[in-house]
């Protein structure tokens, strides 16, 4: 899509329509999502999507601070997304850039949909998205696991929010582009879902499909939201039974290392 190279196109789908790593064009990249994993946030999760590796972590809500900034009817929602100097094969420039600027402000926006933020006037809720890693989708595993680490910090919302992208590869429409597909497809769809109303709170559009085409991508994208959706409720339960876990060892060995022998 970027346009970049094209002369030097890889074959994106084979004779059998399988792809270059092997994937059939409606199967996902590996994924695996954890909830909890850093103690100083209110709520984290990390995100490995096939090579990416995409850190979030939520506090609040809390006051929001500078005052101007306050909505005295609801929270803001305050969302940072950056891409680590080595996340990318070549060095990437630290700090913000229009991309990553566009990114922040789509994922706040799909969860200003979701949070419940009326509860909670004059404060704000902030999300920090750090990718590790980048393979492509990373606005996507960004959204899934900010959402995971949302539900970790208890903050009230409508329902989690899983997102995917699906695209044109090869003429052929395919769920998770990795980064080679992204580069020398046709289209990239990324996609956000609450999967209980099924509301659409994110769709973006890179390059070209036709109608029928869309239509046939958005349903991919879908789908593959509701597989994702049930893996970060998988994340949360492992991270609840933990917790209840450790409760009850401290229930049933109270603390002997302090005070034994005073
Ligand atoms: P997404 O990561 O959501 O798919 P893009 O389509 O903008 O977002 O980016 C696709 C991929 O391109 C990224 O995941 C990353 O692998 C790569 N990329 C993005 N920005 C840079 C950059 N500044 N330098 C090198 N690679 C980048």
């Amino acid at each position: 899509m970027s346009g970049i190279g094209m002369e030097n196109k890889p074959k994106l789908v084979d004779e059998n329509n399988l792809r270059i790593d092997g994937r059939k064009l409606d199967e996902l990249r590996p994924i695996r999502i954890e909830a909890g994993i850093l103690k100083r946030a209110d709520g984290s999760a990390y995100v490995e999507w096939g090579e990416n590796k995409v850190l979030a972590a939520v506090y609040g809500p809390r006051e929001a601070k500078p005052k101007h900034i306050q909505n005295p009817a609801k929270a803001i929602v305050q969302c940072r997304y950056n891409m680590a100097p080595f996340s990318v094969s070549e060095r990437k420039r630290p700090g913000p850039d229009r991309r990553s600027v566009e990114i922040s402000k789509i994922t706040g926006d799909v969860f200003e949909s979701v949070l419940f933020l009326e509860m909670f006037p004059r404060a704000s809720i902030d999300i920090f998205i750090e990718v590790l890693q980048a393979n492509a989708g990373t606005r996507c595993a960004g959204i899934t696991a900010a959402s995971v680490a949302l539900a970790d910090a208890g903050i009230p919302m409508a329902d989690l929010v899983p997102a995917c992208a699906a695209g044109k590869i090869d003429g052929k429409i395919a769920v998770d582009l990795k980064k080679e597909e992204d580069n020398y497809g046709e289209a990239d769809l990324p996609v956000a879902i609450i999967p209980r109303t099924k509301e659409i709170v994110l769709l973006q559009m890179d390059g070209n499909m036709s109608e029928t085409e869309f239509e046939t991508a958005l349903n991919m994208a879908m789908d593959a939201c509701m597989k994702i959706y049930e893996l970060q409720k998988d994340a949360l339960k492992r991270k609840y039974i933990t917790d209840q876990e450790v409760d009850a060892e401290q229930v049933e060995k109270p603390n002997t290392s302090r005070g034994d022998n005073q």
